[in-house]
């Protein structure tokens, strides 16, 4: 069997050689038959993933906790719905999490779509270490006493200030970014730690080709709701008076990935 994948018969939904391809890595008719009773197609290929509240994650990822038995199963608790497709369709599919528990590979729905189930959309990537923080209590408190809230430059309390500015009082880099050293995980950007805490990594999208620009215009804010994710390179222009917002810049600066 071919090692690259045909994404054709996906696209197409061309049931016969998606059964094939399933077949010969010892997927059953019951199990792909439950498997696709649960898919919608939906526009630009899209196969979404339907059913009750209990089929997905609270954040939005497609669950098959019905998967028939069968050597094929996923030999997890839970079977996610986009691991099981991958693994079905694509094969190769790296463990999640490594020895140390910390996770190691993630899927990413390429259409943005995270209910997305239909293999040619999905693509596999490795977490770097340096992406991982995990949120531990210990994390949490030091980076959440380094922060005052702020409305219109007075304080207020946590709970008062949802829209209000969370300054850093801690370090800063050079162009005036908030960082943070944190014990065994070293130096990391503090507001792309409370994106990711509070608002949630950014799925198909990685800190090589993405920036967060603080909208609010203050770099030490790290209040996520201030936050914009925008193409690598392009921050330090917003940052410039008279800015302008320009399709083609942005156009331009996402394919040269500046
Ligand atoms: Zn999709
Ligand atoms: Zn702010």
């Amino acid at each position: 069997m071919s090692t690259t994948f045909d994404p054709r018969p996906f696209l197409k939904v061309d049931k016969k050689k998606i059964y094939k391809v399933a077949h010969a890595r010892k997927v059953t008719d019951a199990q792909l038959d439950a498997f696709f009773a649960q898919v919608r197609k939906a526009p630009r290929h899209c196969w979404l993933w339907t059913g009750e509240k209990r089929f997905f994650t609270k954040d939005g990822l497609p669950l098959f906790p019905t998967c028939p038995p069968g050597p094929a199963r996923l030999d997890v608790t839970v079977p996610t719905a986009h691991r099981t497709s991958y693994a079905w369709f694509r094969g190769m599919l790296l463990p999640y999490r490594g020895a140390d528990g910390l996770p190691l590979s993630k899927l990413v729905q390429l259409c943005g779509n995270r209910a997305c189930v239909n293999p040619a959309h999905l693509k596999q990537v490795r977490i770097k270490d340096k992406d991982v923080v995990p949120k531990t209590a210990a994390h949490e408190g030091l980076i959440l006493s380094q922060i005052t809230y702020e409305e219109d430059g007075f304080r207020v309390a946590p709970a008062d200030a949802p829209t209000a500015c969370w300054r850093w009082r801690g370090k800063v880099n050079a162009q005036g970014y908030p960082y943070v050293d944190l014990p065994g995980l070293g130096r990391r950007a503090v507001d792309e730690i409370t994106f990711d805490w509070f608002v949630g990594y950014p799925i198909g999208k990685s800190w090589i080709d993405y920036q967060l620009y603080h909208r609010c215009r203050h770099k030490a804010c790290v209040n996520p709701k201030h936050f914009e994710l925008v193409p690598f390179g392009r921050r330090k222009l917003m940052d410039r008076p008279g800015y302008v917002e320009s399709p083609q810049l942005d156009a331009a600066l996402t394919e040269k990935g500046v």
